[in-house]
């Protein structure tokens, strides 16, 4: 069904999954750049489809819409929405034998800007597991969304300007639509602001936006990529209020190495418990784990899963089991 060429590869159809380097044909989970790349020929959902030519120009792109059953390459190919960004997805592959699902960055609570994850069966899972280990369990997301709302307006009110450090695509957007929400308008610099346009055009009204051009306004709330306060453009902000919003933050230590007022472990990643969940509901007869740490593989095996590193090679899985 499939083997490991430096990354997944679906056997029958050649089809390379989520490779960062050219291929002549591979799917793309989501537009995060660690996902893709100048592919020659990519499938994709068709938000994912204008989030990566926005990034790295037109391209050839064919869309598998979420819950189409498609025939491809000898395979059956369909996507699922993975709850991670805007037109993230999961893909399930058949070949009328086996079926895998390949979950790609996901989380399973729901987003405010994209389609909560749906986990279909299948015999096969190959799972993304960041945040694989017991600590990084997340408090509720309500929570977490409070505890954002509360710092940003508090920096407002002690008229200081709140600076939300957030991924360009996907966390930013999610944190500009939780903000204008809650009754407070949002400043972009031009990076962000562009793909919130491509968000916009998909139909994902993010609210009271503005593009920031050097100077903040009263009122409004900054959203900014990671290291933004490293460059000149924050310049003629004073008064900053620098809020993280990661599930790095649940570590300790990063706030304060990194100097952030406040860091806030709303992620978009599915977190220890989530992670179970979801191999729960899958059923998988194997589960291949990628991305995350090598003591996850650990802890489903004590659970009676057969799970293997997905960067292992078949021949030497075999002598894994015993
Ligand atoms: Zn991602």
């Amino acid at each position: 069904m499939f083997h490991y060429d430096g990354g997944l590869k679906l056997t029958k159809a050649d089809l390379a999954v989520d490779f960062r380097r050219r291929m002549p044909r591979a799917f793309i989970s989501h537009a995060h750049n660690d996902h893709m790349a100048r592919h020659q020929y990519a499938l994709c959902t068709p938000a994912t489809s204008k989030l990566y030519r926005h990034r790295l120009g037109e391209r050839d792109v064919f869309e598998l819409p979420y819950r189409t059953p498609t025939e491809w390459g000898g395979l059956r190919l369909t996507t699922f929405p993975a709850g991670h960004c805007l037109g993230s997805a999961m893909l399930l592959a058949e070949d009328g034998d086996e079926s895998l699902l390949y979950t790609g960055d996901f989380k399973l609570a729901e987003s405010a800007t994209s389609e909560r994850a749906e986990l279909p069966q299948a015999t096969i899972l190959v799972l993304e597991s960041t945040y694989g280990t017991p600590y990084y369990r997340f408090a509720p997301r309500a929570e977490l969304v409070g505890q954002l709302v509360d710092v940003v307006q508090a920096a407002l009110t002690a008229d200081r300007t709140p600076i939300i450090e957030a991924y360009a695509l996907g966390k930013a957007q999610e944190v500009t639509k939780l903000l204008t929400d809650h009754g407070i308008p949002v400043m972009q610099p031009k990076p962000v602001w562009e793909i919130s346009q491509v968000y916009e055009q998909c139909g994902v009204a993010l609210g009271k936006v503005i593009l920031f051009e050097g100077l903040p306004r009263e009122g409004h709330a900054l959203v900014v990529p990671p290291g933004a306060h490293r460059g000149a453009s924050l310049h003629g902000v004073r008064r900053k209020c620098r809020i993280a919003v990661t599930g790095w933050a649940l570590d300790s230590n990063s706030r304060r190495r990194y100097g952030f007022d406040h860091a806030i472990p709303l992620s978009d990643h599915a977190d220890f418990t989530e992670l179970l969940e979801a191999v729960r509901r899958v059923d998988a007869r194997e589960v291949f784990c990628t991305h995350g740490p090598e003591s996850f593989v650990d802890e489903l095996r004590k659970r009676g899963v057969n799970a293997y590193r997905l960067e292992v090679p078949a021949s030497r899985r075999e002598r894994l089991l015993f």
